[in-house]
């Protein structure tokens, strides 16, 4: 027998006890009570406003390479932006307008090919312009939030909104844009020789690969860096480089990447993670912030 659910009379695709492991990169956790993943915005729009009227919590999930959902799961809906009404890239003079589901690196090669430059840099980051504007994705040449002009939101009501440059703030690894779903955004680039801007890309990317863990895609970016010093660094001064719990061992790559073994559960990658911090904060008396964002 079909269980019902809140949302049965909205003609909408939901499943139920959806297993996340397969929507994360890092492979691990438990189900999403609830989870859909709407044709288009008034799907979307009437999905959005059900959870509000019925106090269901919605979360969105982008590419899953910043979240860890623990073993007990989520017990309200999990939307994916994955259809291809949320994907699409348009470019106009130097301009580039993407949707939230549109993936990070399609958008920086799509930039690219068109002699547009400003994001080449961010092309080993992988997950959705989502998740990129949420968590203000970049490294040490610079992040998405700078070039990004306006962001098309939909609140808690299913409305939607287009927020402007001015009332748009973009910090070190975050946003305000937490409370929003975003839809997409616009990016202001600028042009460029494109095979100039090809050699820059491959050589950023090779760069990337060489400090990611390779051969697998089941990691996650611990913590973020603090002011002046790199989370990497401070692992490995504290000497917690070979630390593991269970399955999740911290890479050899790259001493800010956990990596989840074969078996791993997410109770084991968390508590690698408190320990690690832990251990950072008693020997070098830093804190470390947690990148990874825990469900
Ligand atoms: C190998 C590897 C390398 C990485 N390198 C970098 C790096 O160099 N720089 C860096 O900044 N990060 C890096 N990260 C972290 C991660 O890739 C980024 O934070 C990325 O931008 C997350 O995008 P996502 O689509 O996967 O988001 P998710 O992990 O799916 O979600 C992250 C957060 O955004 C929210 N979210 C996602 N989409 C939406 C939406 N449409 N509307 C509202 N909320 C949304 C989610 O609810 C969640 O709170 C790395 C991660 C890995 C695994």
């Amino acid at each position: 027998m079909v269980e019902s659910t809140p949302f049965d009379d909205l003609g909408l695709a939901v499943s139920s006890d959806e297993p996340l492991d397969r929507h994360t990169w890092l492979s691990v956790g438990g189900v999403a009570r609830y989870f859909c993943e709407p044709v288009d915005e008034v799907a979307l729009s009437k999905l959005v406003v059900r959870c509000h009227d019925v106090n269901i919590q919605l979360r969105v999930l982008g590419g899953g390479s910043n979240v860890l959902v623990p073993r007990a799961g989520f017990s309200g809906m999990v939307v994916r932006l994955s259809s291809p009404s949320f994907s699409a890239i348009e470019i106009s003079q130097t301009s580039i307008k993407a949707g939230a589901g549109a993936k990070l690196v399609h958008v920086v090669s799509a930039a690219v090919q068109a002699g547009l430059s400003g994001i080449e840099t961010l092309v080993g980051i992988p997950g959705t312009i989502g998740g990129s504007l949420i968590g203000n994705a970049g490294g040490q040449a610079g992040d998405i939030g700078e070039r990004v002009s306006e962001v098309t939101l939909m609140n808690t009501r299913g409305t939607i909104d287009t927020r402007g440059r001015s009332d748009l703030a973009f910090q070190y690894r975050q946003s305000n844009l937490e409370d929003s779903i975003v839809l997409g955004c616009r990016l202001e680039l600028d042009q460029e020789n494109n095979i100039v801007l090809t050699k820059r890309m491959q050589k950023q990317w090779i760069v990337e690969r060489s400090r990611q863990p390779s051969g697998t895609r089941t990691v996650g970016m611990m913590f973020k860096d603090p002011h002046g010093t790199s989370a990497e660094s401070l692992i490995e001064q504290a000497g917690a480089r070979d630390m593991y719990v269970g399955k999740a061992s911290i890479s050899g790559a790259h001493a800010n990447y956990v990596v989840a073994g074969s078996q791993c559960s997410s109770d084991d990658i968390r508590s690698l993670l408190d320990e690690v911090r832990l251990v950072v904060r008693e020997r070098l008396g830093i804190d470390l912030e947690p990148q990874l964002e825990v469900w």
